[in-house]
């Protein structure tokens, strides 16, 4: 069997090997062809890795389908909860390769990707494994029957995930799909391949069966539609762009109706009043819930609304505490901002800052390309915005947000609103009516109120209007991924 075992060594001297293959059935195979990775740091290739097409699509769909009705979907749940506890104690014992990996694909800066990506991958797959056993139809009193309800898993699941978070987004598809007792099939973006075929030697060491836990890559046009129509695909759990989303729902409808959940984007609203405490806190949240991972981020807070009073002094500190942060290469100390993922990104961001020029923004701060290598970007900030410009209206997925005055409650519920996305909002005040009255108001799944950004694996997550549909995380997932049955026992009445 060909070997595609490769070492990476990561520009601090770390050195990875991963096997480059793709995993279906325990195993590291050939693809259809290749795709390169890219360091975005640099633009140059980290290596290449295997690429799937429909016909290796068919060979992971096969194996997870012998994997469900093979024995996964009877197994004990204990032993389900045992195999996800063991995979998180491996991910542990390897994390510095993992993180390692995650920095040089996908850019995210090493303090980061250390601080917050083996953790969020070990949390959820703890929070799932611990429901592997708790899952409890109802008893359902009736005429005459005993009737009462099993939810009995869906079959194969596809998880098609992007390329912002690949260890997470890897955790929030496997973690809740298998608990079920469902197998998987993941893709995975073809610009971050890298973390999750570490972890796929891994699943494989920690002895999950065969087929339980497939992992591919391959582009989007060819493997993830493919996957997208596969007739015994039963559900895909997709996270990504708007447009793949339709496109997803599209395939399963003209195909065989399979259960579709989409976490979409967003263009999400952060407002400020002008009661808070403690301004410098609220410049933190704010700060870190646009400009997080190169404000690469679904429910990035990317358009802010200051209450009057304190737009001038909101915007000064805001500033200085963007200037205080250092964008760089991500294996350098104290960065706190990489590149953005591609070059394609990087374009597309650029473009929307000549478009926020052109339509009469004022770019107060950065706007400009950072280095001359990589595809970094200036922390951007526009100001003397409206509500019709493109800036506050599309999702530009990068570094670059948009503050804007708000006279009082009612006037900034409708800015925040208009807007087609839906997926998360924050609210700072010191009135709790008043933090309840917006919270309430606001058309958004999630609403951090005096901070931003914090998810743990016990909340939903997952979007209003176009931002999504279902919920992930939390025990709300979980009904995506079984589906209920009645069973009714005549219990002796004749009719
Ligand atoms: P994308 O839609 O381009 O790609 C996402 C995945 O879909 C990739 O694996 C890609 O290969 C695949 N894909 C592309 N075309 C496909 C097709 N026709 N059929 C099936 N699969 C296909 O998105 P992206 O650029 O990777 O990610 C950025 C987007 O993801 C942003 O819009 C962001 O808001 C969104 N996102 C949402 C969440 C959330 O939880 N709501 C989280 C992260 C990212």
């Amino acid at each position: 069997m060909t070997s595609f075992i490769t070492e990476i060594s990561a520009p601090d001297g770390h050195k990875v090997t991963v096997n480059t293959g793709l995993f279906i059935n325990n195993e590291f195979v050939t693809g259809a062809s290749t795709i390169d990775t890219i360091n975005p740091a640099t633009g140059k290739v980290i290596t290449s890795v295997q690429a799937a097409e429909k016909e290796q699509v068919d060979l992971a769909v096969e194996a997870a389908h012998k994997a469900f009705y093979g024995g996964w979907k009877t197994t004990n749940p204990r032993e389900r909860a045992r195999l996800m506890r063991k995979l998180t104690d491996l991910v542990k014992r390897d994390a510095e390769d993992l993180v390692h990996l995650e920095s040089l694909d996908m850019g995210k800066p090493l303090e980061t990707s250390r601080a917050v990506d083996p953790s969020a991958f070990i949390d959820w797959f703890q929070y799932y494994a611990g429901f592997c056993d708790k899952l409890h139809g109802k008893v359902i009193e009736t005429e005459g029957k005993l009737s009462y309800t099993v939810h009995e898993p869906i079959g194969v699941v596809s998880g098609i995930i992007p390329w912002n978070g690949p260890m997470i987004m890897l955790a929030w598809k496997i973690a809740p799909a298998i608990c079920t007792g469902n197998t998987v099939v993941i893709k995975t973006s073809e610009l971050t391949p890298l973390s999750a075929l570490k972890i796929s030697e891994l699943i494989k060491e920690a002895g999950f069966p065969p087929g339980v836990i497939n992992i591919i890559t391959g582009y989007g046009s060819k493997a993830g539609e493919a996957l997208s129509r596969h007739m015994k695909v039963s559900k895909i759990a997709f996270t990504g762009s708007l447009a793949t989303g339709r496109a997803i729902m599209k395939a399963a409808a003209e195909t065989n109706l399979k259960k579709v959940t989409l976490e979409l984007g967003g263009k999400s609203p952060n407002i400020i009043f002008d009661d808070v405490e403690n301004l410098d806190e609220v410049v933190f949240w704010s700060h870190l819930g646009i400009y997080f991972n190169a404000g690469q981020a679904c429910c990035a807070g990317a358009r802010i609304y200051v209450q009057e009073g304190i737009y001038d002094q909101f915007l000064e500190k805001f500033k200085a505490l963007t200037l205080s942060k250092k964008v760089g290469d991500p294996f350098s100390a104290e960065i706190f901002q990489g590149p953005q993922i591609s070059e394609t990104q990087f374009n597309r961001i650029m473009n929307y800052i000549a478009i926020g020029k052109k339509e009469g923004a004022t770019c107060y701060l950065g706007g400009e390309r950072v280095g001359d290598q990589g595809y970094f970007i200036e922390p951007t900030i526009f100001t003397d915005v409206t509500e019709e410009m493109t800036i506050m209206k599309e999702e530009i997925f990068g570094p670059v947000v948009a503050i804007a005055k708000f006279k009082d409650v009612d006037d900034v519920i409708a800015k925040a609103n208009n807007t087609e996305y839906g997926l998360g909002a924050g609210v700072f005040t010191s009135n709790i009516t008043r933090a309840v009255k917006v919270s309430n108001a606001l058309e958004a799944g999630t609403v951090w109120v005096n901070h931003y950004y914090s998810q743990t694996p016990a909340e939903p997550f997952g979007g209003y209007k176009q931002s999504g549909i279902g919920r992930e995380c939390g025990e709300y997932a979980l009904s995506n991924y079984t589906q209920v049955k009645a069973i009714k026992i005549n219990t002796g009445n004749p009719f």
